[in-house]
């Protein structure tokens, strides 16, 4: 069986002190909860910190980024080795606020992935179309490219055990979620998708999480859908008690 991930992207956000204020509230308050994987991602410079607090807790540690190459002559990029070391297990790729300020093609995303998987550490794989391309009917097109672009060459084993975020970049930080409808049409497409590409199972495997303005008060609604297995939450991850009640929703 499937564990749901609840996943908080805590973007450019928080000081070291401010992220361990927090990460120290989370882990007293759902130190209890097994039926959920936590994963924070806090800022780069964070992670080290917010590590030293969750050794030996419920919580997992990620980035929000990594550079596929791992050492070198790469000023100002963080290597997946570095992320490893400090205490990572899982990278967001691809994001769609790095595919939209940082030009992060669908070939730089597949090239992190691999760089990931080269560490140990899980990729959390971004896709997700703008509104402009949601309106003239080319969601399902967009998907499909983010996808068999940003995956190309991966094994079977790579394909089951990374994990996607399906996040419309119309619904991130806008307050707007997609439906749970809209949500799980697009959830079940990429698992159609993934049957074309690898198998059955590898589909039914695969965790698909939702991002978009997610909060309490509509994750039970998103949660009921088949296909979706957890979310990636930004916005509601930055307070204690939002993301506590997300957590807990699962026990
Ligand atoms: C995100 O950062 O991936 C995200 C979905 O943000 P928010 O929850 O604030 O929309």
């Amino acid at each position: 069986m499937k564990k749901p991930l609840m996943a908080g992207n805590w973007k450019m956000n928080k000081t070291v002190s401010e992220s361990v204020e927090l990460i120290k509230i989370l882990k007293n308050m759902v130190h209890y909860v097994t039926n959920v994987e936590i994963l924070v991602c806090p800022a780069f410079t964070a992670l080290y910190a917010v590590n030293n607090e969750i050794k030996g807790s419920n919580i997992n540690l990620g980035s929000q980024n990594l550079f596929w190459e791992l050492k070198g002559a790469f000023t100002g990029e963080i290597s997946p080795t570095m992320i490893k070391d400090i205490g990572c297990s899982y990278a967001i790729i691809g994001h769609s606020e790095r595919r939209q300020y940082f030009v992060e093609t669908n070939e730089i995303v597949n090239r992190k992935t691999k760089a990931a998987f080269s560490t140990t550490i899980t990729p959390i794989v971004c896709v997700g179309e703008t509104l402009k391309e949601r309106e003239s009917n080319m969601t399902s097109k967009v998907i499909e490219k983010q996808i068999r672009e940003s995956l190309f060459g991966l094994t079977l084993g790579q394909a089951s055990s990374l994990v996607i975020a399906y996040e419309p970049v119309w619904a991130i930080g806008t307050g707007k979620t997609a439906s749970p409808d809209q949500a799980q049409q697009i959830h079940h497409f990429i698992r159609k998708i993934y049957e074309q590409m690898y198998s059955k199972d590898v589909a039914y495997e695969v965790r698909i999480l939702y991002g978009g303005s997610v909060s309490p008060d509509n994750i039970s609604d998103l949660m009921k859908k088949p296909d979706i297995d957890g979310g990636l939450v930004g916005g509601a991850s930055l307070e204690a008690e939002s993301f506590i009640k997300l957590i807990r929703f699962f026990e």
